[in-house]
């Protein structure tokens, strides 16, 4: 080997350029490492394990809708303040002989409510149909848990059992 063309001073250049690369590598470890530690030992974790473990939401959250039938009057507010139509409502006049119902509130029933149906798959949860309700029979609840695999069973018709039977499970 010809050693005549070896400079000393170049070989201490790149030895300290190799350091300077292996201590800057070591370093960014050790400062990511001490990131990792920090979450994982001192920050509050923001995740929740679901479904083993459920956030409740908020008591005025816009989720699904809830139509307490026996105190609806049929007035269509709802449906005439909804911007997507997805509430359909069919209704029949009472017989004026039949026996006088009321509201929880006092409002007189002069339809019987024969279908009350909303198509949550359409729905944006804008609240329209809640706030102009005169009898405040319709709700949003805090229920988030009603993923279904065709969209047409994302209809809800209120005056069937099933609903009252989500309803009562929910309020438990
Ligand atoms: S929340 Fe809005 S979009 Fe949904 S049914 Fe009510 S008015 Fe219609
Ligand atoms: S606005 Fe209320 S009372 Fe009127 S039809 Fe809709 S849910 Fe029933």
């Amino acid at each position: 080997m010809d050693m005549t063309n070896v400079n000393p001073h170049e070989d201490t250049l790149t030895f300290k350029k190799w350091f300077q690369n292996v201590w800057r590598g070591f370093s960014t470890a050790i400062k990511g490492m001490g990131i990792t530690f920090k979450y994982v030992y001192s920050v509050k974790p923001v995740t929740i394990e679901y479904p083993e473990v459920r956030e409740e939401l908020p008591k005025n959250s816009r989720s699904r809708l809830f139509n307490d039938v026996q105190n609806c009057i049929s007035c269509h507010m709802c449906a005439t303040a909804c911007p997507v139509d997805c509430i359909y409502i069919t209704a029949e006049r009472r017989e004026k002989d039949a026996p006088k119902l009321k509201t929880s509130d006092g409002t007189a029933i002069r339809l019987d409510l024969k279908q009350y149906t909303i198509d949550t798959a359409l729905c944006c949860y804008c609240g329209l149909c809640t706030t102009v309700c005169p009898t405040q029979c319709l709700t949003h609840t805090t229920d988030y848990e009603y993923a279904a695999y065709t969209v047409d069973s994302m209809k809800y018709d209120y005056t069937s059992p099933e609903i009252v039977a989500w309803r009562e499970r929910l309020v438990k």
